[in-house]
Order: structure tokens, then C-alpha cells, then sequence
């Protein structure tokens, strides 16, 4: 990984190699944290972070389904992260909040120990590869089930949730395959390990909704919306496995993975297996919103400056 030379920790600038903790730090062992990954992208104006209140929003609530009240508001976290970007002279990146049960007390009660809130910020290309993004990615069914809210709440962006997601990516890479795709524990499809899904059948786009165990992607929304003004029109919808399959085009979403065409599940070609038109276009206006180059997707970005 490209290191930057600083990371924000409660408060100050310290330096990346500084950046460490006790081993007997309640997160480590437990899971108990939460947070974000959000990126920032080159414009003319510098580095416009892509929605900055809404990832920050949502690691407020993740902290909320969590029970742990946060040192930092929104605003707050925003403008440390605008000063971390200039310090480390980011002209784009990936940005990755966390706050977590620091180093006090053992056991599994979290709530004696201080919560600690770090963001680091390095320069960081694409998720699943240039290739990826062009020609679209292999994916495999997952042997393992996406968690349901009986059993850890899906919609929290927790540090504890992603022993699931790592499982399944890596099974997926150990079969030769680029990504996962889990299904909920009714048996619909929830999404990948890190990734919103998107099923494109003639004019019409489904993805599944939070009651199918997806993470509320905010690149999803943004997807969503840029489709419809495209004049798709997109449905919240449960879907089965078959209907990956029979697919026109297939196409996932996240802050890390952008807007990537899956071109194959399980052996199966999707659609014509290269990426299709719609998706085509949908990524089009999107890395053209990101980078500022959209006025009506302006509000989406937040500048440094
Ligand atoms: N699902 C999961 C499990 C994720 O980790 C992510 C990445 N945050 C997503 C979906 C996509 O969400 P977003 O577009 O907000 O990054």
C-alpha cells in the first residue's frame, strides 16, 4: 500500500508509522468498531471527496445499531478530513474513517474502554483492477451466507461484519474467480463481500433492498439515480440466483469496486459477456460526476478548499 505521511488520531496529525495500537485493544479481539471507506477524486478545483455527509451519516448510524456514541459529529469529521488530504498533499485517494473500543479493559463488555477515531488517507487505484472496470469480472456464488440481522446487523458498517465478507473473497480468489456474491440467509441474493449488486433486464434495473441484507451503498444511490436520469427505471426487488443468470447485464457498486460489470457466475456467461451498454453508460456519467465534470451532480463532492 502507498503510505501517506500522516494519519488523523482523536485529534491530531501523527505520523503514518506512529499510527499504532496496544495489542490488547478491545477491537482487535472483539470486532467492536465501526467504519467507512470513501473516496476523494481529481478535479479541477483538487480533491472533491465523494459524498462526505453521507459516508460520515452513515458511520454515525452504524455506530448507533452498534449502541457506541461517537467523540466527532459529521461536520467535524468532514473538515479533518479536507485538512488530512491537503497535509498529505492527495490529489485523489481513498479515505478510511474508524472508531473503535480502544485499550482499557478485556472482556466483552466494550463500554469501559475510551473510543478511539482515527481517518487515514492513501492514494489508491481501482478495487478490482482497470481490466475489471472495462471488461467486466468473474464471480462465484458463495459458499458462505451473507449475515442477517438475527445474527449481526447488516445494515452497520461494522468492523466485525467484514470476518464475513473476507471469508467469502477469499474462497472466491482460492477458486480462481475475482469476487464473491453472497445470498441472504432466505436464500434471495444480498450482495458481494464489499460490493452492491445491480440486474439489468431490458430498461429496467433491480437491486435488493436492506430487508435482503445488502449494506445501503451510497455508490449504489448514486448509480441509481444517475440511471433513472438516464431513463432507466430501477426497482428494489428480491432476487434468486436464476435471475443473475438470465441477466442482460449485471454490474456492481461500492466506494472500492466504483462501477464494475460482472461478465461471468459460476462458469455462466452473463448477457453478451463483455460489458454491456447500460452499465457502459451508467459508469460514464459516473466518472464524469466524481470528477466534477457534471453540474448536476455537483452537490455530490465537497472540496478541500
Ligand atoms: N456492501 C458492503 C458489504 C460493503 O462493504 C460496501 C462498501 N462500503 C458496499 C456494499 C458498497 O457501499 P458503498 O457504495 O457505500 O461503498
Amino acid at each position: 500500500m502507498k503510505e501517506s505521511k500522516y494519519i488523523w488520531k482523536n485529534g491530531n496529525f501523527i505520523n503514518w508509522q506512529d499510527a499504532t495500537t496496544h495489542v490488547l485493544t478491545h477491537a482487535l479481539h472483539y470486532g467492536t468498531g465501526v467504519f467507512e471507506g470513501i473516496r476523494a477524486y481529481q478535479t479541477p478545483q483538487g480533491p472533491a471527496i465523494f459524498k462526505a455527509q453521507e459516508h460520515y451519516k452513515r458511520l454515525h448510524d452504524s455506530a448507533k445499531i452498534y449502541g457506541m456514541t461517537l467523540t466527532y459529529s459529521v461536520d467535524e469529521l468532514i473538515d479533518v478530513t479536507k485538512e488530512l488530504l491537503t497535509k498529505n498533499e492527495l490529489s485523489s485517494g481513498y479515505i478510511r474513517p474508524l472508531a473503535y473500543y480502544g485499550y482499557k479493559v478485556m472482556g466483552l463488555n466494550p463500554r469501559p474502554n475510551p473510543i478511539d477515531t482515527i481517518i487515514a488517507a492513501w492514494e489508491w487505484g481501482t478495487y478490482l483492477g482497470d481490466e475489471g472496470i472495462e471488461k467486466g469480472i468473474r464471480c462465484k456464488m458463495s459458499s458462505w451466507t451473507r449475515l442477517d440481522s438475527r445474527i449481526m446487523p447488516p445494515l452497520a458498517k461494522a468492523t466485525a461484519n467484514y470476518a464475513n465478507s473476507a471469508l467469502a473473497k477469499m474462497e472466491a480468489l482460492d477458486c480462481g474467480y475475482d469476487e464473491a456474491i453472497l445470498l441472504n440467509s432466505n436464500g434471495t441474493i444480498a450482495e458481494g463481500p464489499g460490493e452492491n449488486i445491480f440486474v439489468i433486464v431490458g430498461n429496467t434495473i433491480y437491486t435488493p433492498p436492506a430487508s435482503d441484507c445488502a449494506l445501503m451503498g451510497i455508490t449504489a444511490k448514486s448509480a441509481a439515480t444517475i440511471a433513472e436520469d438516464l431513463g432507466y427505471k430501477v426497482v428494489y426487488k428480491s432476487l434468486i440466483r436464476d435471475e443473475l443468470f438470465l441477466a442482460d447485464e449485471l454490474f456492481f457498486t461500492g466506494t472500492a469496486a466504483e462501477i464494475t460489470p460482472i461478465r461471468e457466475i459460476d462458469g455462466r456467461q452473463i448477457g453478451n459477456g463483455k460489458r454491456g451498454p447500460v452499465t457502459e453508460a451508467i459508469q460514464t456519467t459516473f466518472f464524469k460526476a466524481v470528477k466534477g465534470e457534471l453540474s448536476q451532480y455537483k452537490n455530490w463532492l465537497t472540496y478541500c478548499k
